[in-house]
């Protein structure tokens, strides 16, 4: 029987924000469940027995408590140390088949926790779980006038399929995992998520713990901020040593404030903390940043210290932001909270922002400030002992004063959560990171200041490219990006024409275009001439348009004007460089004008290099200004592939009906009993009956042990063949001579025999194969990165990858967009679309192949590594072989054989 499967242990929150936990049940249970049998109300009981049932009786609840985790299955929730609720499957033998494992499904839930999403919750880990095992259908019997019941089965998207004559209706429901179960758990997911932020974003009355009159201190300068920017809400300063702070009354502890507190800060010394955050919970407080540092960044004490206060938070329902972190601000002006202690409470506007790094979070404010960006909330997020980017995710998707979504990342809590949601909330707004740690020193540095470990970093940015995010490598070019993304609209395409008073700066931004593919086109003779009557004859008005130094405000206004009406392009930049001392803030004007008298709806930037003259005229039009060239045309760049991804149609996660799991676990189940505990690798015969289960074609192969097996087999293949030398430890066999290509002819084989089996001494036979000639040799394979799980690598054959580096990594499960994209990520992989008149290749049956591939990981997670290498891809319609391939597996701790979909984060 597997192990308890501990790392389905999670917490998980109601729709109100209480924090439960949620876990498989064990046998020391039964106290606890009786307990809560004797709790539960006689309907409920009524509704789950269909009969007046008092007690369990001890057989029962040994019954109850014992799961093979396999096909009897049960969650228990918990809050306070008690059971709340519990659900359960049981497979069903008879009703289960080839291709149908159904299952019934029950649960209970106790009375003063119905109606809060418990059994949403249970259900959904149910569904995780018995996808898991290979349980295709769920089904459960309601009583008819269970209404309640019957109302949070057909919201989990279950359909009442019979009523049966005794009043009972049976529900059933598919959990296949398709994309209407995936959105019913995100609904719940971010309704959950949203109600437990909005008191920390929308307080109605705020705390300061540790608010002191001495505004050199923290808590002094976090009143401080609070009272002058007029929090909508009544505002409590907690000081046990003084009556008034700042002339506002100050009370003993948070528990002593006469009115509700939905959100506190909390800025005593770390020892105080948790003391403090007690005093929240007892007197009903539901959010609490603690900006007090002290804990996890300091070591192993700090990181315990920081689990107690998390713990603390879970058993009140409290969201925690921090520790470690600078605060929290929401410039709405019917909340205005300016709850950090730095001294810049930005302009409002539709860029929402959070930070991991608490000194970073206080320069972006000032920066984002200088530039004219405008915040709607920002959040610093510090240790992310609970509250986490991903929350954020949610909270901002549906926010609607936030357009645009900033995050400055040190590390991924959960990366595959992180992207799923990405994925989808990148499609309504755009979410500019910067992630630090791209080089390796980088790496280290962030993992020694936030006490997080940075993560590797192509699994990083292919995530980022998966989901749609809009990644920077400095702060520089993000508050460039984002300048542009939250003042205008998205440039409908690459299509640019670039407006100037100087021919130098229009040719390096007419360059830099170049080398970010973007494109210049040449201007229609008409508007060519309409450009020209208002132009001095030296203008030039090819694309660029130079207008010459000479140019005033009214040219300015009648070009701009000419282009963005246009439908020769896409965007416009207009440079401007001040060539006298006169006369400059008439012509950033006449820029602003031309932009705000057009409908166009075109994308603008402003370059203007040397002058600060009218900027705020023109950033208050939304007009974002650059001070050099490259600047602009990257952020541009940015822009234009963001809305590329964005226009495409979202990827599916494809099934194969032809794929024979049962097949492919007992191959793996025997590989990984011979290992034990340490990895071990398939041999050949394993890696082929493995790939033929998903599908994948490999070249006909053999393994012979004798010089005449060795003719046999290869007269069995009716034309040339492949010797390679078999050995359980050699890994790349051609280096050392031991393979033989391209061999007939009996002599021959025999000869090729000896000479591949004599290369090592441990050879303990050889493969015969056939011989496929012609074909691009391309690579396929697998790594696991331990944050982010298996990574999913393409890339052609040989020099391409070897030498270039020129690959794509994914990771997995990939959808069939992520598969074209991977193809089309690889420069190389060109020459397989027929580059030059070459031959090409079978670029259908190679993404095949790829998520084929993909979805032999996502089932499989006891392979560590896979490297088919090559894969031949033949000519259009003639398919791909892989004729060598190499695949590592090992036990994966806790269950048998599992699949890594779904293994859900904190929240389900
Ligand atoms: P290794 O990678 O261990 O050196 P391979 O099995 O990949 O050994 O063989 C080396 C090379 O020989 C391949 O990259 C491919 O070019 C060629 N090759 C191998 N098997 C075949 C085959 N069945 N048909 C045609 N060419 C093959
Ligand atoms: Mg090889």
């Amino acid at each position: 029987m597997p192990a308890y499967p501990k790392q389905f242990e999670f917490d998980a929150l109601l729709n109100d924000g209480l924090s439960i936990h949620l876990r498989p049940i064990r046998p020391d249970d039964i106290d606890a469940l009786a307990m809560f049998h004797q709790r539960l109300d006689p309907q409920s009981i009524y509704n789950r027995f269909f009969s007046q049932k008092t007690d369990l009786s001890p057989e029962e609840l040994r019954h109850f408590t014992s799961v093979d985790f396999e096909d009897r299955m049960a969650f228990v929730a918990i809050h306070e140390e008690e059971i709340v609720a519990v659900g359960r499957y049981d497979v069903i033998p008879e009703r289960t088949g080839d291709e149908v494992k159904l299952a019934e499904v029950a649960f209970l839930v106790r009375d003063d926790f119905q109606g809060r999403g418990v059994g949403s919750r249970l259900l959904q880990h149910l569904a995780v779980y018995g996808r898991l095992k290979g349980v295709t259908d769920f089904e459960a019997y309601v009583l008819a006038d269970n209404t309640k019941m019957l109302r949070l089965f057909r919201k989990s998207g279950y359909k009442v399929t019979s009523k049966l004559d005794t009043g009972v209706f049976r529900v059933e429901y598919s959990i296949a995992h398709s994309l209407e179960a995936r959105e019913t758990e995100w609904v719940h997911e971010k309704r959950a998520v949203s109600a437990s932020i909005l008191p920390l974003l929308h307080p109605s009355s705020v705390a300061v713990i540790g608010a002191s009159r001495d505004d050199s201190s923290i808590g002094g300068r976090l009143f401080r901020n609070l009272l002058v920017t007029s929090f909508a809400g009544p505002l409590y300063p907690i000081n046990p040593s003084a009556e008034y702070v700042h002339s506002v009354n100050a009370y003993p502890t948070v528990r002593d404030v006469p009115g509700p507190v939905d959100l506190a800060f909390i800025t005593v010394p770390a020892a105080a903390v948790l003391g403090v955050l007690e005093d929240c919970g007892e007197k009903g407080v539901k959010a609490v940043v603690v900006i007090s540092a002290g804990f996890a960044e300091g070591g192993p004490g700090g990181a315990a210290m920081e689990a107690d206060l998390l713990a603390v938070c879970r058993r009140y329902g409290m969201r925690l932001v921090g520790p470690n972190c600078m605060g929290v601000l929401n410039t709405d002006s019917t909340v205005m909270l300016d709850g950090q202690f730095g001294p810049t409470f930005p302009p409002r506007g539709n860029v929402a922002m959070s930070s991991q790094s608490g000194a970073l979070g206080l320069a972006i404010l000032e920066q984002a400030t200088d530039l004219h960006i405008g915040i709607s909330s920002f959040v610093s997020l510090g240790n992310r002992a609970d509250l986490s980017p991903d929350d954020l995710l949610l909270f901002w998707e549906d926010d609607p004063m936030s357009d645009v979504i900033v995050l400055y990342m040190e590390s991924f809590g959960n990366p595959r959560r992180f992207g799923r949601l990405a994925r989808r909330v990148s499609r309504e707004k755009p979410i500019v990171v910067v992630k630090s740690g791209r080089t390796k020193a980088g790496a280290r540095a962030a993992a020694s200041h936030t006490g997080s470990l940075a993560s590797l970093d192509v699994a990083a940015d292919a995530l980022f490219r998966q989901s749609g995010v809009i990644r920077t490598d400095t702060l520089h070019e993000l508050f460039d990006v984002t300048a542009l993304l939250a003042n205008q609209p998205l440039p409908a395409g690459r299509r640019v024409a670039l407006l100037s008073n100087a021919g130098g700066p229009a040719i390096l931004v007419a360059d830099a275009l170049e080398s970010l593919d973007l494109q210049l086109p040449v201007f229609s003779d008409e508007l060519r001439s309409k450009l020209q009557s208002h132009l001095q004859p030296a203008a030039s008005t090819g694309n660029p348009v130079d207008m010459v130094a000479s140019a005033g405000a009214d040219q300015y206004h009648k070009c701009l004007s000419l282009l963005l009406e246009t439908d020769e392009v896409d965007t416009v930049i207009v440079i401007f460089i001040p060539t006298t001392a006169e006369g400059n803030e008439e012509i950033v004007l006449s820029i602003r004008d031309a932009v705000e008298e057009s409908q166009s709806g075109k994308t603008v930037l402003a370059v203007f290099m040397g002058s600060a003259e009218a900027t705020d005229e023109i950033t208050k039009a939304k007009i974002p200004v650059y001070p050099y060239p490259e600047s602009a045309t990257r952020a541009l760049a940015a822009a234009v592939r963001y809305r590329e991804w964005r226009d495409r149609p979202e990827g599916d996660f494809v099934e194969f009906a032809d794929v024979d799991r049962p097949d492919a676990e007992l191959v793996l189940r025997n590989a990984v009993a011979r290992g034990g505990d340490e990895p071990v690798w398939l041999d050949a015969t394993e890696v082929d009956r493995l790939l033929r289960a998903y599908g994948i074609r490999g070249a006909i192969s053999r393994i012979v042990r004798t010089e005449d097996e060795a003719v046999e087999a290869a007269a069995a293949m009716a034309g040339p063949v492949v010797l390679k030398v078999s050995s359980p430890t050699l890994v790349h066999k051609s280096d050392v001579g031991g393979v033989a290509l391209d061999v007939s002819g009996e002599e021959a084989v025999r000869a090729a025999f000896r000479q591949v089996t004599s290369v090592v001494d441990d050879a303990d036979g050889a493969l015969i194969q056939e011989y496929l000639s012609g074909g691009h040799e391309v690579i396929v394979g697998m790594s696991e990165d331990s944050l982010f799980g298996p990574l999913i690598v393409f890339g052609l054959g040989g020099i391409f990858v070897e030498l270039m580096k020129d690959v794509s990594f994914r990771i997995n499960p990939l959808t069939d967009t992520d598969a074209q994209d991977m193809l089309s990520e690889v420069r190389s992989a060109e020459l397989l679309t027929g580059y030059r008149g070459a031959d090409g290749g079978d670029t259908e049956a190679l993404q095949d192949l790829i998520l084929r591939v993909s979805a032999l990981v996502e089932h499989n997670p006891e392979i560590v590594e896979m490297d088919l290498n090559p894969v031949k891809v033949f000519a259009p319609g003639e398919g791909v072989a892989v004729v060598d391939a190499r695949v590592r597996v090992r036990r994966v701790p806790g269950f048998l054989l599992p699949s890594r979909k779904d293994i859900p984060g904190r929240l389900v």
